[in-house]
């Protein structure tokens, strides 16, 4: 059993949907697919929450309407049978009785989880009914029947095992099925998400459930590249990832992965492979736990950052003081990932600001604290990156952009700096220029 998981762009058009409809008829193992919905139709339902929020039913119907528009359209294009046609067209439009139904309600967490779900509701029903409709048989599997992981953080690979195999088993055996990504149950038996970007997050925790020969998660590049292709030209992709240096990329702003994809199927070794819908046959990225070469390999940025500096001139650096500290960021469940301390200062940085202003009332009580907003974290990634001999040059940034941080050494595989925002895209280039292209003459 493989999982495959099609992300917006691959499912996002009639003409990307045959294109996957090859990828799954080009072998016969049996396969979980996990689809995303329509690009562009979740931010669309983001914008729907606001407004149910802000109780708007003009703009909810008009919301409402173009998606079902955009779903019949999708139907017209790729079904050619009037029967068939019509059926989907029912079930889409009882799919959008139901999101105007729940649209009535008055806002709170689940109505949000329960609305952004939905694109992946409806594009799995199309997608599956047209595949069964040219004779390729599958089975639409619910994914709220199983996926319930109680926890974001850390899922429970257990219970979604011991559910999904008993959805497999009520189903007829098929050679495909398709699910939804994304969607989950938590705890409390409420429908949650796996945050944006979750479905291949449902892929790797459904391949960790199953144990899975492999993972494989299709998307519009050919792999993960060195440097982020949006932002800086020439990148390549790269062979070979291991778990860790996956997991810090995709941590620290790869958008190709979302951040915990990898860490369901670490100890298993599943293999997580990063395809091209649109050009099959490239190699693509292979993230295992092999270590096939040392060194540099990638790097990534992640906004939103921002920088708390605390001082004190009461003895910061004396016994119990840096726990006093982190207390108050895990009292207030904030994560903190970067840190670098002088005798009486201490500067780290966060990217959840929900709790910030209790997070600085409380300190405020014994030291002196500053705040920034709007910086980004560089992150410099590969298996004893610190080791390498070229790492040195990207100090030689220090000339060009005021770094705010910098934190060497925390792992061999990740060197850190922050910047201002307005400074991650030279920073990113500058990086690239220093580190990728070394002149021949300087490789020996
Ligand atoms: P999907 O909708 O298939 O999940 P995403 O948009 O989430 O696709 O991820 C693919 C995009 O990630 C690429 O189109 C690319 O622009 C962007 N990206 C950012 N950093 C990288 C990187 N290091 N390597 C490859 N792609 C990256
Ligand atoms: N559709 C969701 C999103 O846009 C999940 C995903 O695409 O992975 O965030
Ligand atoms: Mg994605």
């Amino acid at each position: 059993m493989k999982i495959l998981k099609f992300g917006g762009t691959s499912v996002g058009s009639v003409e990307n949907l045959h294109k996957v409809k090859e990828i799954l008829t080009s072998d016969q193992e049996e396969k979980i697919v996990v689809c995303s919905a329509m690009s562009g139709v979740t931010d669309q339902l983001v914008r729907l929450v606001e407004s149910i929020k802000f109780n708007n039913p003009e703009e909810i119907t008009r919301s409402l309407h173009r998606l079902e528009n955009k779903h019949y359209d999708v139907i017209d294009a790729l079904v050619d049978n009037q029967e068939v046609k019509n059926t989907l067209k029912d079930g889409v439009s009882s799919i959008i009785t139901e999101m105007f139904e729940v649209s009535s309600q008055e806002y709170s967490d689940i109505i949000n989880s329960r609305i952004i779900t939905f694109g992946e509701t409806l594009l799995t029903y199309i997608f599956s009914g047209f595949l069964n409709s040219i004779g390729i048989s599958n089975v639409l599997l619910d994914a709220k029947e199983f996926m319930h992981v109680d926890s974001v953080e850390n899922p429970n690979i257990e219970k979604v095992r011991k559910k999904i195999n008993k959805v497999l088993n009520d189903n007829i055996q098929s050679p495909i099925y398709i699910t939804q990504g994304f969607v989950c149950i938590d705890e409390n038996n409420q429908i949650s998400h796996l945050k944006r970007g979750g479905s291949d997050y449902t892929a790797t925790i459904i391949g960790a459930a199953l144990n899975a020969s492999e993972v494989q998660i299709w998307t519009d590049i050919d792999g993960l590249h060195n440097n982020d292709p949006r932002y800086v030209d020439g990148t390549h992709p790269i062979a070979h990832l291991t778990y860790n240096e996956a997991a810090e990329l995709a941590y620290f702003g790869a958008k190709i992965l979302h951040p915990q994809t990898v860490s369901p199927v670490v100890d298993k070794d599943i293999p997580v492979l990063l395809k091209n819908t649109f050009d099959p046959e490239a190699q693509g990225t292979v993230i295992s736990n092999k270590v096939n070469r040392k060194g540099l390999k990638a790097i990534s940025a992640k906004d939103g950052i921002t920088a708390i500096k605390i001082k004190s001139n009461r003895m910061l650096m004396a016994h119990g003081y840096l726990r006093r500290i982190f207390e108050v960021f895990d009292n207030f469940n904030t994560s903190i990932d970067m840190i670098t301390t002088s005798e009486i200062a201490i500067s780290l940085t966060i990217d959840d600001t929900s709790n910030l202003d209790e997070i600085v009332k409380e300190i405020e009580n014994y030291a002196e604290i500053t705040v920034e907003q709007d910086h980004s974290i560089i992150c410099i990634v590969g298996e004893s990156v610190i080791n390498d001999r070229n790492s040195y040059k990207l100090f030689e940034i220090l000339n060009y952009i005021p770094v705010r941080m910098v934190s060497y050494g925390g792992s061999n595989n990740n060197i850190s700096i922050l910047v201002d925002t307005r400074d991650k895209i030279p920073t990113l280039r500058f990086l690239n220029e220093r580190l990728f292209q070394i002149p021949e003459k300087a490789v020996v």
